[in-house]
C-alpha cells in the first residue's frame, strides 16, 4: 500500500493483507484438478436437501418459519460466524480483537464449521491472508477469474492449487501463533472440559449446532414434524447462510463498482453487503485490509461493524484499526473508477 493511504505504521503482520505484486504464475500447464468427492457428496445432497426444504414451506407452522429466519440471522451474524465478521476482520487487527473475535467463534463454533467448512480459525486466516495477498492469481484460494462456480463453491470441492498450500506456508501469522484461543483450537489441547467438548468434538459440535439443535427445538416446544423440522430451520437456514457467505467471494468478485481502485477485481456490491451483513464492500476491503469495518460507511448495512462496536463500547475489544477520510479521499481520486459516493 502507498505511504499515502496509510493513516499510521501498519503493525509487521498487515504485510500479510497486502497484495504482492511481484508473485508470478508458473508457467507451462496447469496442475490436474483433483476432486474430493467426500465435499462433492456433502454439498449435492446439502442443496438437494434444500431445494426439497422450499417445498415444504408452505406445510411449516408459523413458528417453524419465524425460527428459520431468527435462526438464519445468528448463523451468519459475527459472533456466531466468526468467518467473515470475526476473522475477516481481524485477519489483519489487533491481536487484542482477535482474541475476543475467537473466543466468540469458540463458543460458537457449529456455526463457524457452517461458514468455513469446518476449517479452523488459524486455517482459515491463513487461507484468507494469501486470498488478499495473491488475489484472482493461482495462489488465491478461491481465485475468481477461474470463474463464477469455482470461487462460489468449487474451491471447496477440490484440492488446493499447489500454489496456495506453497505461499501459505511462508506466511509468517505470528500474530495468530501467540493468539492462545486460536492456538488451542488448532492444537486441541485446552485443559478446561468446556473447551475441550468445543474443540476435541469439533466436528460433532457442528452437526449438534448446525442441524440437531434447531430439528428438535420446534419438535419439542410445538409439535412440529421432525421432517419439517429437519429440513427447514436445519437444512435450508444453513444452505442459505452458506452461499449467502460464498458470495463474497464470487459476486463480490466480479460485480459492483470500484470507487478506491479500479486495477484489482473486487467490487462494491450492495447486494452481497445486504446478504452477508456487511462484507460485500469488498473494494473498500481489498484497498484498505486492516481497516476493522471493511467499509467506508460504517454500521450502514454493516451489522458486523455494529457488533465489533458493540464489543469495544463493552471493552471486550479495543483499538480497530480505521482508515482516516484524507487518506481515502486521495485513494479515490489517485485509482477509483470515478464512482466514489459521499455516503
Ligand atoms: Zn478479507
Ligand atoms: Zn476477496
Amino acid at each position: 500500500m502507498p505511504a499515502e493511504d496509510a493513516i499510521a505504521p501498519a503493525p509487521k503482520w498487515t504485510a500479510e493483507d497486502e497484495f504482492d505484486e511481484s508473485y508470478e504464475e508458473k508457467e507451462g500447464p496447469k496442475p490436474p484438478i483433483i476432486m474430493v468427492w467426500r465435499n462433492v457428496l456433502l454439498m449435492g445432497l446439502l442443496h438437494m436437501g434444500a431445494v426439497y426444504g422450499l417445498f415444504l414451506i408452505p406445510s411449516a407452522k408459523p413458528f417453524t418459519l419465524i425460527w428459520s429466519k431468527y435462526h438464519l440471522l445468528p448463523s451468519i451474524t459475527p459472533a456466531s460466524r466468526g468467518r467473515p465478521g470475526g476473522i475477516r476482520r481481524t485477519s489483519s487487527a489487533p491481536p487484542c480483537l482477535n482474541s475476543i473475535s475467537c473466543m466468540l467463534r469458540v463458543r460458537c463454533s457449529g456455526h463457524h464449521g457452517r461458514s468455513s467448512q469446518v476449517n479452523d480459525i488459524y486455517e482459515w486466516s491463513r487461507d484468507h491472508r494469501v486470498h488478499h495477498k495473491y488475489s484472482e492469481t493461482d495462489a488465491d484460494p478461491h481465485n475468481a477469474t477461474r470463474g463464477f462456480f469455482f470461487s462460489h463453491v468449487g474451491w471447496l470441492l477440490v484440492r488446493k492449487h499447489p500454489d496456495v498450500i506453497e505461499k501459505g506456508r511462508k506466511l509468517e501469522l505470528t500474530d495468530l501463533k501467540a493468539d492462545g484461543v486460536v492456538m488451542f483450537q488448532r492444537r486441541q489441547v485446552f485443559s478446561l472440559r468446556l473447551f475441550l467438548w468445543f474443540i476435541q468434538f469439533y466436528k460433532p459440535s457442528v452437526v449438534i449446532m448446525c442441524f440437531v439443535v434447531p430439528s428438535l427445538v420446534p419438535w419439542l416446544l410445538w409439535g412440529e414434524s421432525l421432517w419439517v423440522a429437519y429440513f427447514l430451520p436445519a437444512v435450508l437456514r444453513y444452505t442459505v447462510g452458506l452461499n449467502a457467505t460464498w458470495l463474497v467471494n464470487s459476486a463480490a468478485h466480479m460485480w459492483g463498482n470500484r470507487p478506491y481502485d479500479s486495477n484489482i477485481n473486487p467490487r462494491e456490491n450492495r447486494f452481497v453487503a445486504f446478504s452477508a451483513i456487511g462484507e460485500g464492500f469488498h473494494n473498500y476491503h481489498h484497498t484498505f485490509p486492516f481497516d476493522y469495518s471493511t467499509s467506508e460507511y460504517g454500521c450502514k448495512l454493516n451489522l458486523t461493524t455494529c457488533f465489533i462496536d458493540l464489543m469495544c463500547f463493552l471493552r471486550l475489544a479495543r483499538d480497530p484499526k480505521r482508515v482516516s477520510s484524507e487518506a481515502i479521499n486521495a485513494r479515490v481520486q489517485r485509482t477509483g473508477d470515478g464512482s466514489h459516493r459521499s455516503g
